[in-house]
C-alpha cells in the first residue's frame, strides 16, 4: 500500500530521522541509515526498554477457549455445508501442550453440517471440542421463518449443539431479500429463536458492531488506519449502516426480552468504552462477555481493565477468536497466539506486542499485562464458559 496521506508520512519521517544516531544524520537525505523515504507500513519499531519478559508456555488453570473457528458453514452456495478450516488433530495437539482442555468451534452450521461437525469434533473427542449452531440466514425473508428458525434449534439441541453463535452479520450485512433494506437486530421475527435457546440453556454467543474506529472515516485520524487500509471492507462509514451505539442498543433490547437467555457478547461487547460495557453488566444479569481479538484493546488501558476483570471476575470467559490462516495475525490459531493471552493475564510485563506479528496488526500500539489473581484467572479461564455450556467444572 503506498501511503497516501502526506502528512502522516513526513510525521514518521520526522520521527526516523530524529531516532537516527548522530553520524547517522550527518549522512546525505536519502542514504540508508536516514531513509528519508520510509513508508510508514515498513516503519517496525523495537522498544528498547529494559524491562522482564516472561514466557508462559502453559495456562496457570485449564483453559476453555470459547470462541474459535476450526469450521466454517455455508460454502458453496448450500447454506447447510460445513468447511473443516483446520485439523483437528493439529488443534489437539496445540492444546495438550497449552492446556487448552476444550475448544468451542462456534460456526457450526445447521442441519446436515452441523451433524458433521457434531461427529467429527464432539462425538470423535468427548470434552475436547463443543459445537454450536448458527441461524439459517438465507431463509430470514422467508414466510413462515420464525418457526422455522425455532425449529432448527429444537433439531440442532438434539443434535448436540450447546449454544447458538450469531455472527456481525446480523445489523450489518443481513438484508431483506427484494427490497435489500437492513434487517434490524432486534427484530420480532427472531424472538422465538432466542427463546427456544433460553429455554434449552444453550447460550448465545454474540458478535454486533465492531471496533469504533470502523464508523469512521478513513483518514490520518482514525487510529486503526493501517488496519482499514489492508481490509477496506471492514469499513462501516457512511452508506447505510447503523451507527456502533445503535447496534450495540438494540442487541440491549434483544437481552432485556429474553431474560432466561444468557447472551455472550463477544469482543468485549464494545471493548474500547468499559464504562459503557461496565453499566450494560449492571443492567443485564444475562449478559456475558468474551475477550477475544481484544487483547490489544484491553492491554492499552490495563488499570481499568484489571479493575473490569476483578468486578466481572464471573461473567468474563476466555476466548481467542482462533482462525485458520494469516491475514488476521491476532488471531492466527497456534502456540505463538495462547502464550500471548497468558503472558497478558498472568504477568506484569509492560509494552510487548498483543499479536505475533512484525507489525501490530489492529493499531500501533502495544500492551500491558493485568497480573490477575489466581481467583479471578481460574475463572475466567475455564469456571465461568464450563457453567455456561454445562461442562463439569
Ligand atoms: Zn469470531
Amino acid at each position: 500500500m503506498a501511503l497516501s496521506a502526506g502528512t502522516f508520512a513526513a510525521g514518521r519521517r520526522a520521527a526516523v530521522a530524529q531516532a537516527a544516531p548522530q553520524g547517522a544524520q550527518a549522512t546525505k537525505a536519502g542514504s540508508p541509515a536516514q531513509d528519508a523515504g520510509l513508508a510508514v507500513e515498513r516503519y517496525e519499531p523495537k522498544s528498547m526498554l529494559h524491562v522482564p519478559e516472561t514466557h508462559v508456555p502453559r495456562s496457570r488453570f485449564p483453559v476453555i477457549d470459547f470462541h474459535t473457528h476450526i469450521t466454517s458453514a455455508g460454502g458453496g452456495g448450500n447454506p447447510s455445508a460445513i468447511h473443516f478450516s483446520m485439523d483437528p488433530a493439529n488443534c489437539l495437539a496445540v492444546m495438550d501442550r497449552k492446556n487448552i482442555r476444550t475448544m468451542v468451534n462456534v460456526t457450526g452450521g445447521y442441519g446436515d453440517g452441523l451433524r458433521e461437525a457434531i461427529g467429527k469434533l464432539q462425538t470423535a473427542h468427548p470434552g475436547r471440542f463443543v459445537v454450536f449452531t448458527e441461524p439459517a440466514w438465507t431463509r430470514a425473508s422467508d414466510a413462515g421463518y420464525s418457526k422455522f428458525q425455532a425449529d432448527q434449534i429444537e433439531d440442532a439441541f438434539k443434535a448436540g449443539a450447546k449454544g447458538l453463535k450469531v455472527l456481525k452479520n446480523l445489523g450489518l450485512f443481513l438484508r431483506e431479500q427484494g427490497s435489500q433494506k437492513l434487517v434490524p437486530l432486534d427484530d420480532p421475527r427472531f424472538d422465538p429463536m432466542w427463546e427456544a435457546v433460553g429455554s434449552r440453556k444453550m447460550p448465545v454467543a454474540i458478535h454486533t458492531s465492531d471496533p469504533e474506529a470502523f464508523f469512521l472515516p478513513i483518514d490520518r485520524f482514525n487510529e486503526r488506519w493501517e488496519e482499514l487500509h489492508a481490509h477496506p471492507n471492514w469499513s462501516f462509514h457512511g452508506k447505510d449502516f447503523p451507527s456502533d451505539r445503535e447496534l450495540q442498543e438494540a442487541r440491549r433490547t434483544v437481552m432485556r426480552r429474553h431474560p432466561r437467555t444468557q447472551f455472550v457478547c463477544l469482543h468485549v461487547a464494545n471493548s474500547e468504552n468499559l464504562p459503557y460495557v461496565s453499566e450494560c453488566l449492571d443492567s443485564h444479569p444475562n449478559m456475558f462477555v468474551d475477550i477475544a481479538a481484544r487483547i490489544g484493546e484491553l492491554g492499552r488501558q490495563p488499570r481499568m481493565a484489571r479493575k473490569f476483570f476483578d468486578r466481572y471476575q464471573d461473567r468474563i470467559v476466555f476466548g481467542t477468536d482462533a482462525s485458520a490462516g494469516a491475514s488476521t495475525p491476532q488471531q492466527t490459531f497456534g502456540d505463538a497466539l495462547y502464550e500471548i493471552y497468558y503472558r497478558f493475564l498472568e504477568t506484569e510485563d509492560e509494552y510487548f506486542d498483543y499479536a505475533p506479528a512484525p507489525v501490530p496488526p489492529q493499531g500501533r500500539w502495544r500492551i500491558y499485562g493485568l497480573g490477575l489473581s489466581e481467583q479471578v484467572l481460574r475463572k475466567v479461564y475455564g469456571e465461568n464458559a464450563a457453567r455456561l455450556i454445562g461442562l463439569s467444572a
